[in-house]
């Protein structure tokens, strides 16, 4: 369980909670079964990729936010309605929260969401986001990978292991009618934000468990201007130890408030300790 201690510095940060669902392609074929698409099968009304929905929090805070694609039809040259959908709002939306974040998380979204937000910037022609943003996104996915050992990695695994019930189940027809516009798009879409929502509940859960267990996302004294623990923020910190690293000998610190290690301070020359709290 993550300290009381660690939990209220990370409700002083801005941390937030994104998850994305896209949209399918849509193909021709002849037969379902294990086969290979090319680019030629794809249907040419639905070439460019799309995110049908968003759903973002901020840690410590009950609020789910959600944002939906904009659905129209349009006449093409033959008069024929075709259905017409576009992400901008979403990435528009969801960039104004990833602006003042301190810390963006997601489940699997080094490799999905930020990449998947990041293209639909691009074929927008919206604004790149800035390059100190990158440093600050986690993805829980990754942080589970390197430091821990489970049947399986997937949300829905983590959800039920920690009894939230799993993610809620989804069938292809939710992608199929909303994509299509069908006439039960709006129901699905409202099935799909609910699945969306808990999804991001889910994973900030699973990020305060891992979180003690895993690195430590960032450095508490950049935000509280003191050098004390690196986790909480907190400047009851006791000596506990030297050790002696490659060339360097370091002053062990152990936090009094959170009891996790603290960070280490290098032992000058004079014996004397350097004031900077380092990993
Ligand atoms: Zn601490």
């Amino acid at each position: 369980m993550i300290d009381p201690h660690v939990l209220k510095f990370l409700k002083t940060l801005k941390i937030l909670f994104i998850d994305i669902e896209t949209a399918p392609n849509f193909y021709a074929s002849f037969r379902p079964g294990k086969q290979h698409i090319t680019i030629e099968q794809l249907h040419p009304d639905f070439l460019e990729p799309q995110i049908i929905c968003a759903a973002w929090k901020w840690l410590g805070r009950p609020t789910v936010y959600t944002e939906t694609w904009e659905t129209k039809w349009q006449k093409d040259h033959r008069g024929h309605h075709k259905v017409i959908h576009d992400s901008t709002r979403i990435v528009q939306q969801l960039d104004k929260m990833v602006e003042q974040a301190d810390i963006i998380i997601g489940q699997n979204a080094k490799s999905f969401d930020f990449k998947w937000l990041n293209t639909v910037r691009m074929l927008k022609d919206l604004p790149p986001l800035p390059n100190w943003l990158t440093i600050t996104q986690r993805d829980t996915l990754e942080m589970m990978k390197k430091h821990l050992y489970l049947p399986s990695n997937k949300l829905d695994y983590i959800s039920r292991l920690l009894g939230l019930g799993g993610k809620l189940p989804t069938r292809w027809e939710h992608w199929i009618s909303i994509t299509l516009d069908r006439d039960d798009a709006q129901e699905r879409m409202k099935e799909m934000l609910t699945y969306n929502k808990k999804d991001v509940k889910d994973n900030e859960a699973q990020f305060l468990k891992i979180l003690p267990y895993c690195e430590m996302t960032v450095n508490a004294n950049l935000w509280t201007g003191f050098e004390g623990c690196r986790q909480c923020g907190s400047t009851n910190v006791a000596r506990n130890g030297i050790r002696h690293m490659g060339e360097a000998s370091y002053q062990q610190l152990q936090c009094r408030d959170c009891h996790g290690y603290a960070g280490r301070v290098r032992i000058l020359k004079d014996g004397k300790t350097s004031t900077r709290v380092m990993k």
